[in-house]
């Protein structure tokens, strides 16, 4: 008797088939869609969950039960009219490319277990870094997101400013360690804070460098700093945009027992385009860079990129030994990442950035600068107020006081036309929309601005 499978090779074209279909379908469905989920969580665990199934069932019932029901609970985030968070779609180069390197089902964690899934990795690499204007002969990690490249990046600049003052953090730990000085700016990333911690650098030890009025970290605020000591700075803030001015930053702390990291997540995608140089420009002095590819490169989930300048600082802080590795002279991932075994996910970079090409890339970058912009002038007219310089991608708007304003957002979230998250910006509830799809048109942008500008006038102020 043969494996015990209700599959075989022998109807995967079918199911695949299947699986196509159906996908192409809820494709072809977000720009009419209504963009908030149809169902919540609970209803569809009940829907989806029952006993524990003894006894498997085919897998193109499983599927059509899935698409079927679960469907329903999807958000339309990767269609033209989410602007929620900074979330982006995925650019069909890149979908097509994550289901074939599901079929490949490759251990991307070595040039021995997957040539293509290191090669693919080294190309994008060399792609990135030409694109977001960083050194050429840096060093990365293909990792899950800004939260994992944060946490990267500091790995190895934790073990950088620690071996300065002759001491190996990796082999000797933290206890017993020169005290590292951490920097942030006030309005630093959550995410960043918790990279801190789990990096035993405290999230409550970091020292708060005061921002100004659109949160960029003062560089005048700095105190004075003496190593081993490593500055968080940051480009695009969540809620406006706004650039740290990192390259004065990283001068005036320069020292080699003085690290200066970037959390860049989408904003440094702004380095695509030369228009930006007045706030970008001297980025590329820091040391290290998080961003993320499934936010503004429009890639799916989960794909994100540690940068570091000196290759060997993140490769001494990650490699590993073991007697199965082979010998090897290539770039292998698992030298620079935290994961050993992993997915094959530069495919997905390496394929979005072959089908943009740069001048693609600067454009998906100038158009979602634009919406926003349109996004802005649209609700000022209306009278509604704006906190901050639209400078990016990024538009806070009130509608009133706090009250008003979330009750406006949450009538844009029921109507459906696009989705539009909340926050809290210096005292205030604004709405945030965040323009960052490749998918969005400018008569997206209109017939979301005519439904926000329609919720908002039927809510009293
Ligand atoms: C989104 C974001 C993060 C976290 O990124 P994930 O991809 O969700 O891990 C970190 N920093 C900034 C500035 C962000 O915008």
């Amino acid at each position: 008797m043969g494996v015990e499978t209700n599959e075989s090779w022998k109807t995967v074209r079918e199911l695949l088939d299947k699986a196509h279909e159906r996908a192409a379908r809820f494709l072809e469905s977000l720009p009419e869609r209504r963009v908030a989920a149809a169902r919540n969580a609970d209803d569809l665990a009940q829907a989806l969950g029952g006993a524990l199934p003894h006894v498997g069932r085919p897998a193109s019932e499983i599927l059509a039960q899935l698409d079927e029901i679960g469907s329903q609970g999807t958000v339309a985030s990767p269609g033209p009219r989410y602007f929620g968070f900074v979330t982006g779609g995925a650019l069909p180069a890149s979908i097509a490319a994550n289901w074939l390197a599901a079929a490949w089902d490759q251990n991307a964690f070595s040039e021995t277990s997957s040539p293509i899934g290191a090669a693919v990795e080294s190309v994008a690499l060399r792609w990135v870094l030409e694109i977001l204007g960083l050194p050429a002969s840096a060093g990365a990690a293909f990792v899950t997101g800004a939260t994992m490249a944060n946490l990267t990046a500091l790995a190895a600049a934790r073990r950088s400013v620690l071996i300065a003052h002759g001491y190996d953090v990796d082999r000797q730990g933290l206890q017993g360690a020169p005290e590292i000085t951490v920097l942030a700016g006030e309005q630093a990333h959550a995410t960043l804070f918790k990279a801190l911690g789990l990096l035993g650098l405290g999230r409550a030890q970091v020292i708060r460098v005061p921002a100004d009025v659109q949160g960029r970290m003062r560089a005048d605020a700095l105190p004075g700093l003496t190593g081993p000591a490593i500055v968080c700075t940051q480009v695009g803030n969540v809620n406006t945009g706004a650039f740290d001015p990192v390259g004065a930053i990283s001068d005036a702390v320069k020292a080699g027992d003085v690290w200066t990291h970037v959390d860049g997540a989408f904003g440094l995608w702004a380095r695509a385009s030369r228009r930006f140089d007045h706030a970008a420009d001297g980025i590329e002095r820091a040391d290290s860079w998080a961003t993320d590819a499934h936010k503004w490169l429009n890639v799916p989930y989960d794909n994100g990129l540690a940068i570091v300048r000196d290759p060997e600082a993140l490769r001494g802080a990650m490699s590993l030994q073991a007697d199965y590795l082979p010998e090897r002279a290539g770039r292998d991932p698992f030298d620079y990442t935290p994961e050993s075994s992993r997915r094959a996910r530069g495919l997905e970079i390496w394929a979005a950035i072959a089908s943009l090409g740069r001048d693609g890339v600067e454009a998906l970058v100038v158009r979602s600068c634009r919406h926003a912009r349109r996004f802005a002038e649209g609700l000022r007219a209306a009278g509604y107020q704006l906190l901050n310089d639209v400078v990016l991608n990024q538009v806070l708007v009130s509608f009133g006081d706090d009250r008003t304003t979330s009750e406006v957002i949450r009538g844009v979230q029921r109507d459906g036309t696009c989705w539009c998250g909340g926050t809290r910006w210096r005292g205030r509830t604004a709405m945030r929309i965040s323009v960052s799809s490749w998918a969005t048109t400018g008569d997206d942008v209109e017939r979301s601005l005519a439904a926000i500008l329609e919720v908002a006038s039927g809510v009293k102020r």
